[in-house]
């Protein structure tokens, strides 16, 4: 069995995908062109958003949309303890500093009611992530995020694809990143990223700066990275992002069949009233965790923990010396929470083996 089935998916696109391959080739134009002119236009008319823009990786999607909200050091940005390290990496490498801020334990997201605490005169901005493919609260963010006069900015690296009320990620406040990462619900066969927004300010400011602050040939208004996505990757992602919409289907019935059968056995995914769900990450949680790992690995069915560790908690930010007590969700989450086997072409009978290795491990 396998976490996720990058060659199976392959094998089933493999002919149009190594025709667009072949198409890059012959047009040699690696970085631009067409495929992600293309591609941008679909991402945008997919998730709703009026701009999409295509860029390295999803770690270099947070740093554009911080540099584009002129993010500057000695700044602090909220984000969940519950992540991705990334989310909170890219704030600190912009010279600012992430606060911290426990989870909810039904949905894994920031908890809107703990943010208002670590609101300062520094604070500029707010980064909630839809961690595993679930939305976070965006309506309360919103909120808050308006009545302090703060950015908002989703990071949607685990939930393109994912939606709420009607929305979808990466059109639910101002500014959103993706992941283009091979295990991402959407990805490409190397690194990549988007941001999404509806700003046209914004958009043509992200735009410079991911190619070196150019606004002319040779004519540089910002600072920037290069942050570009190449073609070849764009020509994959827009094959992918044409079976995409099936493929969610099929993960969204990969998770009804785990949830049927794991009830009782283990906490299963909450998904609230109004979402829909992109399933990264199929991520459940049992006090007997080891115990249930354990079981797993001699079945041969692969495990992964996300995340063994609140993000306060490495060693990369032992310096602002923060207390585990004041982050008692995230703290017990990443000694329950374990990530099952999820892809589209997960079956049935896979789901139940799964299922019984996790029965037998608590008997
Ligand atoms: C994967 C991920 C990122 C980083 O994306 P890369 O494309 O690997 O740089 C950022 N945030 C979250 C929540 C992620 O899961």
């Amino acid at each position: 069995m396998n976490f996720i089935d990058l060659k199976e998916q392959y094998n089933r696109y493999k002919e149009e995908i190594r025709t667009e391959i072949d198409n890059t080739l012959e047009a040699t134009q690696f970085i631009g062109g067409p495929a992600l002119a293309n591609l941008e236009k679909e991402l945008a008319s997919f998730c709703g958003a009026k701009h999409a823009i295509g860029c390295s990786s999803g770690t270099d999607a947070l740093i554009l949309a911080m540099m584009a909200l002129d993010i500057e050091p000695g700044d602090e940005v909220i984000v969940p303890d519950f992540t991705f390290f990334a989310t909170a990496e890219t704030v600190s490498f912009l010279g600012a500093k992430p606060v911290f801020v426990d989870i909810r334990e039904d949905t894994y997201n920031i908890d809107p009611d703990l943010i208002e605490a670590g609101i300062t005169e520094r604070t500029k901005g707010i980064i909630a992530v839809s961690l595993y493919g679930q939305c976070a609260d965006f309506d309360r963010l919103k909120y808050i995020a308006r009545k302090h006069n703060l950015f908002l900015i989703e990071d949607a690296a685990q939930s393109f694809g994912a939606g709420c009320n009607g929305k979808k990620s990466g059109n639910l406040c101002e500014v959103a990143t993706t992941s283009f990462y091979p295990a991402k619900p959407l990805g490409a066969y190397g690194d990549g990223g988007a941001v999404f927004t509806c700003n046209d300010e914004l958009a043509e400011k992200i735009r410079m700066l991911l190619n070196h602050g150019q606004n002319a040939s040779y004519k540089h208004r910002y600072i920037g990275i290069n942050g570009r996505l190449d073609a070849i990757q764009a020509a994959i992602l827009r094959v992918k992002l044409k079976h995409f919409n099936e493929e969610l289907e099929k993960r969204q019935q990969v998770a009804g069949w785990y949830t049927e059968a794991l009830a009782g056995l283990v906490v299963t995914p909450e998904i609230k009233d109004g979402n829909t769900c992109s399933w990264a990450q199929y991520t459940v949680r049992s006090e007997k965790r080891e115990q249930i790992i354990d079981q797993l690995k001699k079945k041969g069915i692969p495990v992964a923990i996300h995340y063994p560790l609140p993000v306060h908690k490495q060693e990369a930010y032992s310096n602002q010396q923060l207390a585990d007590k004041d982050f008692p969700v995230a703290v017990r989450m990443s000694t329950e929470v374990f990530s099952l086997p999820m892809h589209p072409f997960l079956t049935r009978e896979e789901s139940q083996q799964v299922a019984s290795a996790i029965r037998e491990a608590l008997n």
